[in-house]
């Protein structure tokens, strides 16, 4: 595995190959979208890419759903329903197969609506809360491990969400 920690523009994934730039800007850039007042109608169409690609992203993992399936609003505000792994508040878990699964649908959510339409209104924010805490339970918060995890796991939904 090839880790270029110091290199603020480029990740490399699982296999070492060059996944991309970096991922924080896209985050920080559709936050700040989230203050829009009045639903652009791209938002409900971007959100069901968004939900899409957690289902998807799940099955490809062989993460089961369920039989709620997704909900989706104008604002693009949805859910979809698989069985993902929930912070417990466990620490110093390390590796973590079920938890790495569910970071990676989850990242899948937003990083889909992404190539649809750049900063989506629907839960990303939510989406990201969920990785952080379980990347936190796998390693200390802020750790070179956490980072390596987070840029690997993130490398890794891109990669799914192009291939699917
Ligand atoms: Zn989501």
């Amino acid at each position: 595995m090839t880790h270029h920690l110091n290199d603020a523009r480029r990740v490399y994934g699982i296999d070492g190959t060059l996944c991309g730039p970096r991922l924080d800007g896209l985050i920080a850039s559709c936050q700040r979208w989230n203050s829009a007042v009045e639903p652009n109608p791209k938002y409900a169409r971007s959100g069901g890419y968004h939900e899409a690609a957690h289902v998807v992203v799940a099955g490809v993992q062989g993460i089961p759903l369920t039989e709620k399936g997704i909900h989706l609003d104008r604002w693009g505000n949805g859910i979809a329903h698989y069985l993902d792994r929930k912070p417990d508040g466990s620490v110093n878990v390390g590796t973590s197969a079920e938890r790495e699964k569910t970071i990676i649908a989850t990242a899948s959510g937003w990083i889909a609506q992404n190539r649809v339409f750049p900063c989506p209104q629907s839960g990303a924010a939510q989406d990201i809360d969920q990785i952080n805490a379980l990347l936190t339970e796998m390693y200390p918060e802020g750790s070179p491990s956490w980072y390596n995890a987070k840029e690997t796991l993130l490398c890794e939904s891109r990669r799914l969400v192009e291939l699917h």
